[in-house]
Parts: structure tokens; sequence; C-alpha cells
């Protein structure tokens, strides 16, 4: 029961039971038991949906309850507001909560004052590298989805940041949230931590695998479930879940399979609504569309009002919210998504599909399996505790032979031990600049011994190939001058220093200070510039782009920054991919639709937002870098920057600056005779309002933002997710 749970304020208590939470769950009563409310460490190693976030808020409690404060460590964006929204409920009872994602120059000076804070993993490595004062006060920090420590990209940051975290304090309390995995007790050793390894669940989940005329499940038993004539086989399961008054959220492997899917499967909803169920779902519908005006947003109402949705990392914030909700709400009848909404999102439901078990993977080669922690992760989503006896979560297999594979493969297998990534170059490029410059190593020795308190040394014996990759990336970092030696000590330069706070690459800082030093760059020479990064994603090629963007090479050459790879070498589609991409920011930064630009290059909104945040990221760096070495060309990465921030032409920057006017009003409004926001003060209301075609309000908050600099927002860190993209 709540109340003999030790070290928690009372308001916890009051929460807990406003919330009608009664009693722990087992695996939250054995965290109890192990220490997490009285600031001991603790490894978490349970099943998608037991619970983890109540452990994550014990601690934090208990945390704050004797003076400190928590930090709560999330691997997506998507996930940080989320959380956030969670925590906020404490302010209530006088807490203070924060979040922080975006920009990676800062010293978040303002989070200080707070008792918990949101914040991605990179968001954290880089207040470190800001040399965020108010860190070495931290007591807790909580890391949720552990297990991503495993993922090749991003793990290294999440492990080097632990690590520098607990060397800030010895004393912080470690909490790290992981999905079931085969070594959690390999994390426990690293962290010096208890654990908790469980595979209890609130609600009983049956794996299987659809074949032929049933439903084969783990325990032997099998389901009717016969697929009707030209029916598809996930068409077949959400009817016969449907017919049982249930829900089903179907996993696919691209974004584009989630719209083909959710497009098939509303012909299936469509069937079972009610006439009451059909005019809510007809509202939803115009809200999405009320979102943006894209093909997507088109796309998506028609599927909603049907009864059906898709949910992918291209949707807008306000998207996803939407169909989250009216999934929830029971209103959307079936999901078809990517696997983002398993990480994570809280959205059970009776039945899961994982339709695709194989996705594409370039590095690899052709299509790979999933792990089997991450389809157990999509499996675990399925069951809605208090409302569902069980849930079901089904594979798919077109034969018997495959029906036998996946059975071995995903339904009797556990889940794969999770392994450091940091040996691999990149990532040690950036945080061992990193680890120098923010002075946690000041020699070879120093920062071995930095790396031994990392996951990585806790899993290898093999101290030479560490060491080995150690004197590559170092010298690396001296011949482009980031790092210097001096005897047996190591220290970053001024240059070093600055790449390290732009949280830059060293390999792109090194790519764009090449491109700059070539002089006199135009928006589009820039724009390819930070798209060739490797901290860029780029668009890919596809068949006809070659020769498009190759001619495209040709006529623009002179503004093309840097050398230029031959036609005949590898890295040359790298290259025609970042003039793809690099276009795209021209197209969006000449204000060419949202829709024209979508549909040109087969990509969602929220993908331009992405682009776009990365662009003004790197060439906000770009101007740093240029500052610092003295080019002096400060002015033409600012407006390139500032053209793509605000998706306008040179003459709008201003007027778009203003916040409530964006890039489709500030043309209105230019066109209408009102050229800047000196205009925009001085203009009549009758004369805004007629410009911009729209509400009175609107015009009202316009002159008003324009009228007077909110001297309450000083200081405030813009969130880029929440830019002005479209408005
Ligand atoms: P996880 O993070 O492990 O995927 P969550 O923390 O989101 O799971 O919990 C899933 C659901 O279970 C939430 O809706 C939460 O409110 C509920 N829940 C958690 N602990 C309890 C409990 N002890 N009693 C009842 N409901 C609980």
């Amino acid at each position: 029961d709540t109340s003999e749970i030790p070290s928690i304020p009372s308001w916890l208590r009051d929460h807990l039971e406003a919330d009608g939470i009664e009693s722990l769950y087992p695996p939250q009563a054995e965290a109890v038991d192990a220490g997490v409310t009285e600031g001991e460490n603790l490894v978490a190693s349970i099943p998608t949906a037991s619970g983890k976030t109540l452990i994550a808020t014990l601690a934090m409690a208990a945390a704050v309850d004797r003076g400190g404060t928590a930090l709560y460590i999330v691997p997506l964006r998507a996930l940080a507001s989320e959380k956030h929204e969670e925590f906020a409920e404490f302010e209530q009872y006088g807490l203070d909560v924060g979040v922080t994602t975006g920009n990676y120059e800062s010293d978040g000076g303002w989070l200080s004052g707070k008792d918990i804070i949101v914040a991605t993993s990179e968001k954290v490595d880089s207040l470190v590298r800001n040399d965020a004062k108010w860190l070495d006060d931290l007591s807790c920090v909580v890391t949720d989805e552990v297990h991503l420590v495993d993922d090749g990209e991003r793990g290294p940051t999440l492990e080097v940041t632990l690590a520098k975290l607990r060397s800030l304090n010895p004393d912080l309390q470690t909490v790290a949230l992981s999905a079931t995995i085969g070594n959690a007790d390999e994390l426990a050793g690293w962290l010096d931590a208890e654990l908790v390894d469980s595979e209890w669940r609130p609600i009983e989940l049956k794996k299987g695998v659809h074949y032929g005329e049933a439903l084969h499940l783990e325990d032997g038993s099998q389901q009717r479930l016969p697929v009707r004539n030209s029916e598809e086989q996930t068409a077949a399961i959400v009817r016969d879940t449907l017919e049982d008054d249930g829900s089903t959220l179907v996993f696919v492997n691209s974004r584009r399979n989630a719209e083909a899917s959710a497009r098939r499967l509303a012909t299936t909803t469509d069937d079972a609504l009610t006439d009451e169920e059909r005019a809510e779902l007809a509202e939803i519908a115009e809200e999405i569309r009320g979102v943006s005006d894209t093909d997507t947003s088109e796309d998506l109402a028609e599927a909603v009002e049907k009864g059906a949705a898709f949910h992918h990392a291209g949707l807008s914030r306000d998207h996803r919210t939407l169909v989250e909700d009216a999934f929830r709400d029971r209103l959307v009848k079936v999901v078809s998504a990517t696997p983002t909404l398993a990480a994570g999102v809280n959205t059970p439901s009776r039945r899961v599909v994982v339709r695709d078990w194989r996705r594409y993977d370039g590095t690899a080669g052709g299509m790979q399996p999933l792990s089997v922690l991450e389809v157990h992760q999509m499996m675990g989503r399925a069951g809605r505790p208090g409302r569902d006896p069980y849930g079901e979560a089904v594979l798919l297999a077109s034969g018997h032979d495959e029906l036998d594979e996946l059975f071995e493969r995903y339904v009797w297998a556990d889940p794969e031990p999770v392994r450091s990534k940091l040996a691999a170059e990149p990532a040690l490029r950036t945080h061992i600049l990193a680890t120098v410059a923010s002075g946690f190593a000041r020699s070879r020795e120093g920062l071995l011994d930095f790396l031994d308190g990392t996951l990585y040394a806790a899993q290898t014996a093999d101290r030479a190939r560490l060491e080995q990759v150690v004197d590559d990336v170092i010298a690396y970092l001296e011949v482009n001058d980031f790092l210097e030696r001096d005897g047996d000590g190591l220290a970053a330069t001024n240059l070093g220093h600055t790449v390290s706070r732009l949280y830059l690459d060293p390999m792109s800082a090194a790519e764009i200070i090449d491109g700059l030093e070539d002089g006199d760059p135009t928006p589009l020479g820039l724009y390819h510039l930070v798209c060739r990064t490797p901290d860029m994603y780029e668009l890919y090629l596809r068949s006809g782009d070659e020769e498009e963007y190759t001619m495209l090479a040709h006529e623009r050459e002179s503004e093309l920054l840097g050398r230029a790879p031959s036609e005949f070498n590898d890295e040359f589609e790298d290259w025609l991919s970042a003039l793809k991409t690099a276009r795209l920011l021209e197209d969006w930064a000449s204000e060419l639709d949202e829709s024209e630009i979508t549909e040109r290059y087969g990509i969602g909104p929220g993908d331009i937002r992405g682009k776009v945040d990365t662009a003004q990221w790197l060439l906000g760096a770009a101007e740093s870098l240029s500052s610092e070495l003295g080019l002096g060309l400060g002015g033409e990465i600012r407006e390139a920057r500032l053209r793509v921030e605000h998706g306008v032409r040179a003459e709008l920057v201003d007027l778009a600056g203003v916040r409530g006017v964006g890039r489709k009003r500030a043309r209105r409004l230019y066109d209408a005779g009102i050229e800047d926001r000196a205009a925009l003060r001085e203009a009549d209301k009758s004369t805004v309002l007629a410009a911009l075609r729209g509400r009175e309000k609107t015009a009202e908050n316009i002159l008003e933002n324009a009228g007077h600099r909110d001297p309450s927002m000083d200081g405030v860190e813009p969130d880029p997710d929440v830019g002005s993209a479209e408005v």
C-alpha cells in the first residue's frame, strides 16, 4: 500500500491517491525495497507499460523533498514534451518543473531554480560542455530507455553524459530505466546500482503468429481467425478485433507503409462506426486539416474520418497528439505506426500487429530483421489495463516455414544483450574533444581513466583496442587544430573549445571551416556546405535524381563551396544528396508552399521542420566559426540562417521575426505595403486586418508583438520545437 513507502513527500501520496493508484506494482515495490526513495542507485529492467514512470517519480519526488534537484533524461524530443506534461502536474504541489531540448549553445542558466528538469541526452551533453554550474548540484538523474546506449548513433552520448554527471558528483543518485534486456546485471554493475529485473506486467500478454485460418498463440492454443476473400491478413485481424469492440495498433517499417496501410484499413474500420463516432471523427478530421494545408494532413484527415490513422515521425506534433488522443478515446480504431510510437508514448491497444519484422538498413545493406528487443517493445503495447482481460500481440506469417521461424526468432526468444557502441570513431571524435575541452581529462592517461567510467570499459577487456582508437582520434583532432599537446598534457585550442561548445562533430567543423575559407558564400552554397556535414541527415537520391542534381551542380558550380569530389568517386553521391537537401532549404527560404515542397521531395511537413532546425543550428555554428577565425562572413551567414529559420526571402526576414507573423502573413503584409517591423508598428489595425484576411484577435496580437519587445521573454531560451514554421 502506498502509505508504507518510505521517504516520499505527503503531496505524492495525495497525488497517487487522486490518480487512483492504491498500491505499487510488484517491480515498483521491489524498487522501493532496493532503496530508490532513499537515494540508492537503481537499474530497473521491466516490460513496457509496467509502470517505470512511477519508479522515476518516486525517486525524483524523494530527492526533491530532501532539498535536491532531479534530471530526467529522455532519448527523443517527442518524449520530452510528453514527460514534461506528466511531471508538470506536480506544479500544483509547489514544484517547479522545466523542459529543455533544442539550442545546444547555452548553459541553460534559467533551469537552475527548477526542481525537476526533463531533457534529451544531447541537450544534457551540451549543458555539460557549456559548463552549466547548476549541474554540479543535481542529486538525482533518471535515464529513460537506457537500453538505447546500444544505439550506434546516439548511445555513446548517453553513455558519456552519464559518466560525466557521475564524475561531477560522486553522490549522484542514478536511476536507469530499461526495457527487458538480456544483460541488465551488466548495466547495474556499470552504474554501481541495485537491480530490479522483472518480467511482471499489469496485464497478461499473449504473443503469437497469425498464419492461414488461425492465430497461433505461445501457449500452444489456436484461435480461429480466417482471412476472407480478397482481404489482407492485417485487415482480417483488425476486423476480428472490432467485432470484439477492440482497437489495433499495426507496426510497419516505413512512413510510406504506415500511410498506405492506414488508407487500406480505413475501409475495414469504416464499416464498424456508429453515427455518433462518425460525427466526432469528422470534427477531429477538421482539426487535422486545420493544422496544415499539406497532402499528409489531407491523407490523415481522410483516414481519420473513417476511424483509421497513421503515426510517424514525419507528422507535426499537433497531428501526432490528435491521433494519440483519438486512439486513446477509442474513436480511431486502428493506428498504423512506425516504431516511434512503441518507444514510450503511452498508447495501449487491445491487439498489436507487428506487420513488418524487417526494415531497410542502408549500412548493413538491404532488409534486415528487427531486434527482439524492438519487437517485444512493440508487442508490449498490447492490452489496456482495466479495460481488457489480456492483450494479444501478433506477427504475420505467409507460410508454414515462416510460422516456425517467427516463433523461434521473436515469440520464444529473449531480448539481446545491450552493448556499448562508444568505440566507434565518430563517437569518440566528438566525445574526446568535449571531454578534454570541458576539463574532464587533461592528458592521454586522464582520458583513458575517464573512459574507464563508461559502459564500454565495463564490457571490454581489450584496453589495447580502445587505446588505439583514442590515439587515432587525438591525432585527427591535433591535425585539425582542435587539440594541442604539451608534453604529456592535452588541451583544447580556442577553436576546439568553440567546436565543443557549439556541439558540432569535429568533422563537421573541419568541413565548414574548409568551405568558408573558400569565401564569398551564397545561401545555396552555405546550405550545401552544412548539409554535407555528418550532423545533417541528407535526403536520399531517388531514381532520376542523380542526373537532375548533377545538372544543378554544373549550373550553380560557382556557388558551391570547397572541393567537389569527382563524379567517379564514391563520395559524389553523398555530395549530391547534400545538394538535394540544400535545394530543399533554398525552396523553403524562397517561400515555396509547404505542400509543394513535401511533394517535390517526397517527405512530410515534420521533415521540413527537422531539416530547418538542423540547418539553423549548423549555420549558427558556422557564424561562430567565421567570427572565431576572423573570416568576416557573419552577415552572409546570418542572412542565410534567418531566411531558412523563417522560410522567407531576404526582404521578409525582419517582418517574419515578429512573433505570430510567420512566412505567409509576412508576405501578405509586405504586399500590402507594410515592409518591415517599423512600418508594422506604425500601421493601423484596419490595414493589417485587411492584409491578413484573418481574425481581429490575430491582428491585435501581431500589432502588440511588433510594438514592444516583451521584456519577460529576455533570457528565455527559444525552443525550436515551437518555432513558427508555418502559421
Ligand atoms: P512504462 O513507462 O513502463 O511503459 P508507464 O509508466 O507509462 O509504463 O505506466 C503505464 C500505465 O500504468 C500508466 O497509465 C500508469 O498510470 C499506470 N500505472 C503505473 N503504476 C501503477 C500502479 N501502481 N497502479 C495502477 N496503475 C499504475
